[in-house]
């Protein structure tokens, strides 16, 4: 065999693997950063899930979309866009499609939760002259990324008189921060040297530093208590007990920033899952007259194990699907209900771990995802022996893979980690539990769960060309 023979062979059987960057051309390279500057934008509007819905609200109504609640009695246009916000901490956005919604849609679901220290519902004490809050922190966490940085508060109180009322505090340059305090060197030896790095830092030490200036003179009890719940009070409106009924957390008080010389990644606070959440909802609105209906859903705590009437294992899908079927004058019998989710397409969009050049061996090279190869499709995740995982069967797999080909996505496969090295989920499986295909579908990110994770803005693009592709050829 001669010298091309044997390159056309290796051209034909061999996979390749595609950088972005090699592929892209010159005008892509451009919308590429300019896509990334509104991704930034939104990541700093979007810190909290309830941010989040609020941003995707705002965003897809600027561009048409109407409160589906609004339709009920009247007909829906052609195309007609729509959208759901429930709880204010998950959303739903559709495009009507030509076909019947009985024949499926092109959903693709993301998650807007993020890992993050939550406000405990009696946070505010004192201890040796310093006003303190107690946290409780939300998802996977580091726990030692949340020490000595600098922390904004961001949340939603209900009153005893049931007003709302919404804080962010730290996000503006003259805004005071919080933050939770770290141990110095020269003396962690004797506490910390030899313990386990699980042992070392402890959920009940997660205490926000919230001020130093007392309320009353020296004989008043818990008086820097009283300083902190006293401009609380005078500044924001609320007391003590709101507490019981609020949802406040303590994200990194920081902005996306651009990483590199080149500025080819972006840095920042939670990138899993808003990267997901913010291709898609691009995608979305970039969709016009999709012959299946497109659907993007949007939940919340998935970080928890999508618990709770926010999150994945919910209703949230069948009742907005329902509503779907209703105004598009179509039976909403159970029996049809049903045949909608069953014949659907899901991309269950979310991030995936990027070979990390500091810890390789957590990877098997061969299986796992890199930054900058594009958008990564994991047929499967889970634990051990592939357990708590959907696997998305080889039909759908190749659905999708053809359909990247087709429409020029650069794409790689990954799986999360070695064999037995961990392991993880995403809310694939709970979608995949009402028939329809599923596969996970989305960039791979370095320092996932970290108060910084860096993304490739060629991922970033590629993901949103993905999910584009999806909508309008899913056929
Ligand atoms: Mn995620
Ligand atoms: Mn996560």
């Amino acid at each position: 065999m001669n010298k091309t023979q044997l390159k056309k062979i290796k051209k034909t059987i061999l996979k390749k693997e595609i950088l972005v960057f090699d592929q892209l051309t010159k005008k892509q390279k451009t919308e590429l950063f300019k896509f990334s500057e509104s991704y930034k934008n939104f990541l700093n509007q979007s810190k909290t899930e309830r941010e989040a819905a609020r941003q995707i609200v705002q965003i897809a109504t600027a561009k048409g979309f109407v409160d589906i609640d609004t339709l009920l009695t009247k007909k829906p246009k052609n195309s007609q866009k729509v959208y759901k916000i429930f709880q204010g901490r998950c959303v739903a956005l559709a495009i009507l499609g030509k076909e019947t919604l009985v024949s499926g849609a092109n959903i693709i679901a993301s998650h807007i939760d993020s890992p993050r220290l939550d406000l405990k519902q009696n946070p505010v004490y004192e201890d040796l002259s310093i006003g303190l809050m107690k946290t409780h922190y939300y998802g996977g966490i580091r726990k030692y990324h949340w020490l000595a940085v600098p922390l904004a508060l961001h949340g939603t109180i209900i009153t005893s008189h049931n007003e709302t009322i919404d804080i962010t505090i730290g996000e503006d340059p003259d805004d005071p921060v919080f933050t939770v305090t770290d141990l110095l060197p020269h003396l962690a030896g004797k506490t910390q040297a030899n313990k386990k790095l699980s042992e070392v830092f402890e959920g009940e030490k997660l205490n926000l530093i919230a001020g130093s200036i007392p309320l009353g003179n020296d004989e008043e009890k818990n008086r820097f208590k009283l300083g902190v719940l006293n401009l609380l009070y005078e500044k924001y409106g609320f007391t003590e007990e709101d507490f019981i009924s609020a949802e406040i957390e303590a994200v990194p008080a920081e902005k996306a920033r651009d990483v590199g010389f080149d500025r080819s990644m972006i840095g920042s606070y939670g990138q899993d899952d808003r990267i997901c959440a913010y291709t898609s909802l691009e995608a979305i609105l970039d969709t016009q007259h999709p012959n299946k209906t497109a659907i993007a859903l949007f939940f919340d705590k998935e970080e928890i194990g999508s618990e709770g009437s926010s999150g994945a294992k919910s209703n949230f899908l069948e009742d907005f699907m329902s509503d779907l079927l209703f105004i598009k004058g179509q039976n909403t019998d159970n029996r049809c209900l049903r045949k909608a989710l069953i014949n659907s397409s899901c991309l269950s969009a979310d991030v995936n771990a990027a070979m990390d050049p500091d810890f390789k061996d957590v990877h098997e090279a061969m299986n796992a995802a890199k930054l900058g190869f594009g958008i990564c499709m994991t047929k499967f995740t889970g634990v051990g022996g592939k357990s708590g995982s959907s696997d998305a069967s080889a039909e759908f797999v190749g659905k999708i893979r053809q359909m990247f080909n087709k429409n020029k996505i650069v794409w790689q496969t990954g799986e999360l980690g070695k064999i037995d090295q961990g392991g993880g989920g995403t809310v694939a499986k709970f979608l995949a539990k009402s028939g329809m295909n599923v596969l996970d579908c989305g960039p791979a990110i370095l320092s996932m769960h970290s108060p910084f994770e860096v993304s490739s803005k060629a991922d970033v693009f590629m993901t949103h060309l993905g999910y584009k592709a999806f909508y309008s050829d899913n056929g």
